[in-house]
C-alpha cells in the first residue's frame, strides 16, 4: 500500500464558501452557518484512491480573511496543490482571484520549480444572482494557468467530489 500525504491550500475571499466546502467534503454536510474563524483551519481526509494507493489530504483553509491579503510563506510551505474559490454572485471575489493566484505563484513552487497545480471553483452555482460570465471565467482560468475550473454548489453538493478528484489526479500525475 502506497500512502501519499498532500497538503492542499483552500484560498479565496471571505464568504465565498471555503469553510463550507471543507465541511461538505470532509464531513459530508452543509453547515449553512456563517462562521468567521481567525487564522488557519486544518482538516484531514483519507482517500482510498486505488487498491494500492491511499491519499492523506491535509486541507488548510485560510479562515477569517475578508479580502485578499498576502499570506505568510509558512502557510504555503510544503503545499502540493490549491483550491481557489470565488462566489459567482460576487464579482469582487472573482477579480481578487488574480491577486490570490499571483501570491500563490510567487510563494509556492513544487520541488521541480513548477507552479502548484490549482483548480478554480466558481461556487454558489445554485444562486440565480450570477454576475460572472462563463466566458470570462474560462478565459481567466486559461490565462492564469489553472489546471481546470468548475462550477460548484456546496449547498447542493454539486461537483465537490469531482473537483477534488481532478486536483488529486493532477497532483499524482506530477509525482
Ligand atoms: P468562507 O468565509 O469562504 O469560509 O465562507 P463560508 O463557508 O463561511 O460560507 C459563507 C456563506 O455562504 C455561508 O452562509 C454559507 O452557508 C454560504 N454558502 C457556501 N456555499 C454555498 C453555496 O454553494 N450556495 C449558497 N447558496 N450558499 C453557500
Amino acid at each position: 500500500m502506497r500512502e501519499h500525504v498532500m497538503k492542499i491550500l483552500i484560498v479565496g475571499d471571505g464568504n465565498v464558501g471555503k469553510s463550507s466546502f471543507v465541511d461538505r467534503y470532509v464531513l459530508g454536510q452543509f453547515s449553512g452557518r456563517y462562521k468567521m474563524t481567525m487564522g488557519v483551519d486544518f482538516s484531514l481526509k483519507i482517500l482510498h484512491w486505488s487498491e494500492r494507493e491511499k491519499v492523506r489530504l491535509q486541507l488548510w483553509d485560510i479562515a477569517g480573511q475578508e479580502r485578499f491579503v498576502s499570506m505568510t510563506r509558512i502557510y504555503y510551505r510544503g503545499a502540493v496543490g490549491c483550491v481557489m474559490i470565488f462566489d459567482l454572485s460576487d464579482s469582487r471575489s472573482f477579480l481578487n482571484c488574480r491577486l490570490w493566484k499571483q501570491d500563490l505563484d510567487l510563494k509556492s513552487v513544487l520541488p521541480n520549480g513548477q507552479p502548484l497545480p490549482c483548480i478554480l471553483l466558481a461556487n454558489k452555482s445554485d444562486l440565480s444572482a450570477r454576475v460572472v460570465a462563463t466566458d470570462t471565467i474560462e478565459e481567466f482560468s486559461k490565462a492564469n494557468g489553472f489546471i481546470a475550473w468548475m462550477e460548484t454548489s456546496v449547498k447542493k453538493n454539486t461537483n465537490i467530489e469531482e473537483a477534488m478528484r481532478r486536483l488529486v489526479q493532477e497532483i499524482l500525475s506530477l509525482q
